[in-house]
């Protein structure tokens, strides 16, 4: 079976800088991982075919080989190379995909000895529309793992310090020959760390981490809607070995306002207004985020019709302004009337015009919304 060429598998040309190759290798990895695919033998096999083209492009050594040989040189017991496990140490995939979701010991040869980066953590917070609106300042507690400070996370008790272990010599992984591959596994001894506690840390029995309840400022930006996610960096779980701690994810949930209803940036709200002020025309109060505003409408304005009010709908989370709010007037009929009330309004009736339906005039879309019974009419007509 012929190989395929290494530039095509990872789908860069044959000038790709070093960088290029990196990225490219990463999202295949992504793509096709065997635990993003279960039981998928092609997914799989794509997977391994750029983990050794991975190994060759990424090695300057190995690549100008290829690069004048081929697959020959760089492959086969004789050359050495081939497919080297150890590259996937390169890539820390638990940075990629997130500890959460369960990724995080996806290579049992991975050097767990090394500097590790802590689980990421995530938090739902509901705030108050008004917060979503104005921005908010919020405290939230979570409990999550520190490093312990009496062994300041080594695991030893004060006054000892983890040995190397022997087994490994602290690499955390043992290697041994598989027919033409090195494999790698995690070191039975020290279960990767590459270090033994002889005498543990009596406040974290060894472990070298303590959960603790963590009180945490959230700057919430103005203009934040539902299902948004603030990340605060290193907020999440402590790292191992001296790695930088997981990030603390907040995903927000914003409550319902009663009046206002949101999409995107602009609001709408209806507005309940008497029969006669939209008749006479006048001043109504419409509320906005930042107070009630006076806003004219014209003599005659109908039920239904909607005032845009600019500049006063949600600001946009980016800083880039803010949205419009469409107020919608509802003619509001008095559901109580005094006997006063009852005689004007009496008044009003008799010399008001006695409503009777007009067809409208014809326009453009009268065509579109003749009904069926229109239609009849017609061809009978
Ligand atoms: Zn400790
Ligand atoms: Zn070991």
């Amino acid at each position: 079976m012929s190989k395929r060429d290494y530039y095509e598998v990872l789908g860069v040309s044959r000038s790709a800088g070093d960088g290029e190759i990196k990225s490219a290798y990463r999202k295949l990895a992504m793509k096709c991982h065997p635990d993003k695919n279960p039981g998928d033998k092609d997914a799989e096999e794509k997977f391994k075919e750029a983990a050794e083209a991975y190994s060759v492009l990424a090695d300057a050594n190995k690549r100008s080989a290829y690069d004048r040989f081929g697959h020959a040189a760089v492959s086969g017991a004789a050359g050495g190379g081939g497919f080297d496990p150890n590259v996937f140490a390169e890539f820390d995939f638990s940075d990629i995909l997130g500890n959460m979701f369960g990724f995080g010991d996806l290579f049992g040869g991975r050097r767990r000895g090394g500097p590790q980066r802590g689980a990421d953590l995530r938090y739902d917070l509901e705030i108050p529309f008004e917060e979503s609106a104005r921005g908010a300042e919020t405290t939230i507690q979570i409990p999550r793992q520190e490093n312990c400070e009496a062994c300041q996370g080594s695991g030893a008790a004060p006054g000892s310090s983890p040995s190397t272990c022997p087994q490994c010599r602290g690499q955390g992984q043992v290697r041994f020959q598989q027919g033409f591959f090195t494999v790698a596994r995690t070191c039975p001894q020290c279960r990767g760390a590459g270090k033994i506690v002889s005498k543990p840390c009596q406040t974290c029995r060894g472990a070298g981490r303590v959960t603790k309840d963590r009180k945490i400022t959230v700057k919430i930006p103005a203009g934040i809607a539902t299902g948004q996610q603030l990340r605060l960096q290193h907020e999440g779980e402590a790292g191992s070995a001296g790695g930088p701690a997981g990030h603390l994810y907040v995903v927000i949930h914003v409550q319902e306002h009663e009046f206002f209803r949101r999409d995107g940036i602009n609001l709408f709200c209806e507005i309940p207004v008497n029969f006669t002020t939209l008749a006479l025309g006048g001043d109504i109060q419409v509320p906005t985020l930042d107070g009630s505003e006076s806003v004219k409408v014209s003599e005659g304005t109908q039920t239904g019709t909607t005032l845009r009010l600019r500049g006063k709908g949600m600001p946009d989370v980016n800083g880039r302004g803010r949205g419009d709010l469409f107020a919608t007037v509802q003619v509001q009929t008095p559901k109580k009337l005094t006997r006063e009330q009852r005689k004007l309004v009496e008044q009003l009736a008799d010399v008001l015009p006695k409503e009777k339906f007009e067809p409208r005039a014809r326009g453009e879309r009268e065509e579109d919304e003749r009904n069926l019974f229109d239609r009849v009419k017609d061809m009978f007509g």
